[in-house]
C-alpha cells in the first residue's frame, strides 16, 4: 500500500514515525525545500499530546527537550496589577511542559528514516491515485493523508470548508537574547508566559528556549482587513512599534517598555478557524488530520490534537492491515469526537480572553471559587 502524508509538520510526522515503529510504508511530501528553510515559531504547550509521543516510542526523548520551567504563567491587568503567579517547582510533573517547535519537529525528523520525507514536493492536485506536484512531477497513492495545516489544499478533495476569520488579529514581536540585552525585563516576564489581559487586547509575551522573548498582541474584535487600517506600518519597524505602543492607551509603562525593547521583525497574523465539529463523508482512499481537519483559536490545543491524529491514525492503519477502508472509519470516528470537544473548549476560552473584564474571568478560571 502507497500510503502518502502531505505535510512534514507536527501531525504529518508523528503518523510517519508510528507507521515506521510498526514496519509501515509511508512517504512525506513537504513543500518547504529543507528542514531548516522556514523558522518554526515560538514555543508550544504539550499536554494530551504526551501519549502520542509514547506511543511514538519518543516519550523520553520528548521529556530531555521539554522545558517544565515553561509553565510558569504570570497574569496582570493592563495597570500593572498582578492578578496571578505560578512559578513550577524542579520537582513538578512535566504535565504541560512547553517545547520548542523546531525542537520538537527535530525529534521526529531524527526519528524517520533517510528518505521517508521528500522536501520541495508541492502538492497541487490528487485523482485516482495519482498526486500532482507544483513542479510538474507526480507520484502514486493508494491512501492520501492531508497534514498540509491551516490552508490546506487536500481538504478541498473532502470538503467546502474554508477556515473563516474569528475577529483576532495578532502583532507578533520579540526581543532577542534578552538574559543579555534586558535583564529587567527578562526577571519581569520570567521563565514562563506573562500574559496581559485587556478588554479587547492582550499582551502575551514567552521565553523561548533560544533566549528570545516572543510577544503576541492581540487586538479583539476586529474586522478580517484590519492590518490595513490598524495604521502599523509595517515596512518601518521603529514607527510599526510606536504605533503599537499608541494602540496600549494607558498601559502600565513596564509593558510599553517590551514593546520598546523588540527588535525589527514585525509580523501581522490573522486568526481563522473552520466550523467547529466539522466533519465529511467517508472516503476510503483520502483523510485529514491536524489543522487540516480542525483548525481551531490558537488556545493551545491545536498542536495537541496534531499530535494524538497522527498516531491515532497510525495505530488504526496498523491495527486494520488489510481494510484500509475499515483503519481511516475508526481513525475519522474517534477525530471528530475527541477533536469537536477540544475546538468548543478552545471556542469557549476565545471568548472569555474577548470578553470585558477578560483578566478577572481569567483569574477566576485558573482559582475557581
Ligand atoms: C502563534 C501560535 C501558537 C500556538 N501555540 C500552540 C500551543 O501552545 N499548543 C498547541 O497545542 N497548539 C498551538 N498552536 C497550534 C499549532 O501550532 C497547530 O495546531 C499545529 O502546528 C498543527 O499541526 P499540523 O501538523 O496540522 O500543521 P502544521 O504544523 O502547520 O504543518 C503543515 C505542514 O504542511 C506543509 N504544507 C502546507 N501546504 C503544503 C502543500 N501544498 N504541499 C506540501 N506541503 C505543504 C507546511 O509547510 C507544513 O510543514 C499555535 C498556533 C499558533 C499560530
Amino acid at each position: 500500500m502507497d500510503i502518502a502524508i502531505v505535510g512534514a509538520g507536527l501531525g504529518g510526522l508523528v503518523l510517519a514515525r508510528v507507521l515506521h515503529v510498526n514496519g509501515i510504508d509511508a512517504v512525506v511530501y513537504e513543500r518547504e525545500s529543507s528542514r531548516g528553510a522556514r523558522g518554526q515559531g515560538g514555543m508550544l504547550d504539550i499536554h494530551s499530546g504526551q501519549r502520542a509521543l509514547r506511543e511514538a516510542g519518543l516519550i523520553d526523548q520528548f521529556h530531555a527537550i521539554a522545558r517544565g520551567e515553561g509553565q510558569d504563567m504570570r497574569l496582570l491587568e493592563p495597570d500593572g496589577t498582578l492578578l496571578l503567579q505560578e512559578d513550577t517547582p524542579d520537582d513538578a510533573p512535566l504535565d504541560r511542559p512547553e517545547v520548542d517547535r523546531a525542537d520538537l519537529r527535530g525529534l521526529l525528523l531524527d526519528s524517520l528514516p533517510e528518505g521517508m520525507v521528500r522536501w520541495g514536493h508541492t502538492f497541487q492536485s490528487a485523482g485516482d491515485g495519482v498526486l500532482h506536484f507544483a513542479d510538474g512531477t507526480s507520484a502514486a497513492y493508494d491512501l492520501l493523508v492531508g497534514a498540509d495545516g491551516a490552508q490546506s489544499r487536500v481538504r478541498a478533495l473532502l470538503t467546502d470548508a474554508r477556515p473563516a476569520h474569528i475577529g483576532q488579529n495578532v502583532v507578533e514581536v520579540g526581543i532577542p537574547d534578552i538574559d543579555r540585552t534586558h535583564p529587567d525585563l527578562a526577571a519581569m516576564v520570567g521563565r514562563g508566559t506573562y500574559w496581559v489581559l485587556g478588554d479587547g487586547l492582550s499582551l502575551a509575551a514567552q521565553r523561548n528556549g533560544d533566549g528570545r522573548v516572543r510577544i503576541g498582541l492581540s487586538f479583539y474584535n476586529t474586522a478580517e482587513d484590519w492590518f490595513a487600517t490598524s495604521g502599523i506600518p509595517f515596512d518601518d519597524p521603529a514607527a510599526a512599534k510606536a504605533r503599537l505602543i499608541d494602540l496600549l492607551p494607558g498601559w502600565d509603562p513596564r509593558f510599553t517598555a517590551l514593546i520598546e525593547a523588540c527588535d525589527d521583525t514585525v509580523v501581522p497574523r490573522t486568526i481563522t478557524t473552520l466550523p467547529v465539529g466539522l466533519t465529511w463523508p467517508p472516503a476510503p482512499d483520502v483523510t485529514l488530520l491536524g489543522d487540516a481537519a480542525h483548525l481551531m483559536p490558537p488556545v493551545g490545543e491545536g498542536a495537541n490534537m496534531a499530535l494524538l491524529d497522527g498516531a491515532l491514525l497510525g495505530l488504526a492503519l496498523a491495527e486494520h492491515p488489510d481494510d484500509r477502508p475499515a483503519a481511516v472509519r475508526a481513525y475519522e470516528r474517534e477525530m471528530f469526537a475527541r477533536t469537536s470537544a477540544a475546538a468548543r473548549m478552545s471556542t469557549d476560552m476565545q471568548e472569555l480572553l474577548t470578553s470585558p473584564d477578560a483578566a478577572q474571568k481569567m483569574l477566576a478560571f485558573f482559582r475557581p471559587g
